[in-house]
């Protein structure tokens, strides 16, 4: 098998951990795999970095960011090379640019445009580990370019995807993905496969184990991710498409995002075109707008609730603000008090039921669902904030995710 293996920070966090690390990859290469190995810097090293910068400028150019950043893996891959030679292997340490990874100008948060994987090729080919300084690549000017914070796993599933990898294996601290919040509620349990429709839900709901632009990667690209920690050989969660996952469960997790605030608007003037002007204001300002409900009132107008992140909450205030003062908007009010919480399950579209299910259980108990919204995999709920870990559990409870 061709196998990627990603290691997260704190798997390469000091010195031990990166000979741990070499102990792992050399096995893989001895069970008889060719392996490429894709490495973050070692825990803290980049806010380090950043720090650094930050001691000169407060406002750095970010190519300059990007040079300095991208040094950050390279000494994790560079370590880890010699940590396997060392050992007797043939290894070879590639920044992103060796490694053929080619993105767009927009320093700090590059996108992948491709890869050549030429040299990848011929390293596997002669029978070398190959380790790879994730996060970076280089643009068509020649200059280094780094993919956003938390970036390695993109560049994990990009190689995976361009070798056509037969898996790859994403390292960190927690030991797969789990039906809940483990923290919340103990009886969670580690999922063996989810699909990489649930993956993505789950983690925009906050389920943060791996960076959501990257499951969108593997899913495009087909690849089949597994997470894992570093720290036991316990076996992680298969992340794959949802034909290979044979008996798909109703409700595969429940999620809870604390971090929503709720915009209620009265008295808006019901013309063709408002809604479109105010969201897109929104839009323009990058405030995420999540659920959005819209009622009729008594008068010619209409009251409008939606959610946002509580961190775009001022940038939404000042453009709801500048609708009050136009007239279009008669009075707004703000609630930080909440939290969406979420069941999540393929599962879901050929089974009904399932919402009716999560009503019941908020009202036993005597939790009031302020919003609603549903897709074909997922139904939402905003409930007040203090009844988060209760709602969390006894929808758990509920669809039985403890068996
Ligand atoms: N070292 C980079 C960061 O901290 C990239 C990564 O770890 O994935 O964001
Ligand atoms: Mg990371």
């Amino acid at each position: 098998m061709l196998i990627v293996q990603k290691f997260g920070g704190t798997s390469v966090g000091d010195l031990e951990r990166i000979q741990n690390v070499a102990n792992r990859v050399s096995a893989t290469k001895k069970d008889g795999n060719d392996v490429v190995v894709v490495v973050s810097a070692m825990s803290g090293e980049t806010n380090k970095l950043v720090g650094y910068a930050q001691h000169f400028s407060k406002n750095p150019a970010q190519a300059e960011m990007d040079m300095l950043l991208s040094a950050g893996e390279r000494v994790t891959a560079s370590l880890l090379s010699i940590a396997l030679q060392e050992m007797g292997h043939e290894a070879t340490a590639m920044t992103g640019r060796k490694a053929g990874i080619v993105t767009d100008k927009h320093h700090t948060k590059a996108r992948i445009e491709e890869i050549n994987p030429q040299a990848m090729h011929e390293a596997l080919g002669g029978g070398k580990i190959v380790v790879v300084a994730g996060f970076q690549g280089v643009n068509e000017n020649g200059d280094v370019t780094t993919l956003g914070r938390g970036g390695s796993d993109l560049s994990a599933v990009a190689i995976a995807g361009a070798l056509k990898a037969d898996l790859c294996e994403i390292y960190t601290d927690v030991s797969g993905i789990f039906t809940t919040d483990p923290r919340i509620e103990p009886k969670a349990k580690k999922l063996d496969k989810i699909s990489y429709e649930e993956m993505l839900e789950l983690a925009s709901l906050g389920a943060k184990v791996l960076q959501n632009r990257s499951v969108e990667m593997a899913k495009k690209l087909n690849v089949n991710l597994v997470t894992r920690t570093s720290f036991s050989d316990e076996e992680g969660t298969l992340i794959t498409k949802e034909e290979n996952i044979m008996e798909a469960p109703l409700v595969s997790g429940i999620a809870l995002d604390r971090n929503q605030a709720r915009i209620s608007l009265m008295g808006v003037k019901d013309r063709p075109g408002i809604a479109s002007d105010f969201f897109n204001r929104l839009a323009d300002e990058e405030v995420n707008v999540d659920m959005i409900i819209q009622n009729k009132s008594h008068d010619d107008t209409t009251n409008i609730d939606f959610t946002v992140p509580v961190g775009d909450l001022q940038d939404a205030k000042k453009i709801v603000d500048s609708f009050v003062q136009d007239g279009e908007i008669k009075a707004d009010s703000y609630n930080e008090d909440i939290c969406k919480v979420s069941v999540v399950g393929v599962g879901m579209r050929s089974h009904t039921g399932v919402a009716a299910k999560a009503f019941s259980i908020m009202a036993d108990n005597n939790i009031n669902i302020n919003m609603i919204a549903t897709s074909e995999i997922k139904i939402s709920m905003v409930i007040d904030e203090k009844y988060a870990e209760l709602a969390v559990r006894s929808l758990h409870d509920a669809y039985e995710l403890d068996k």
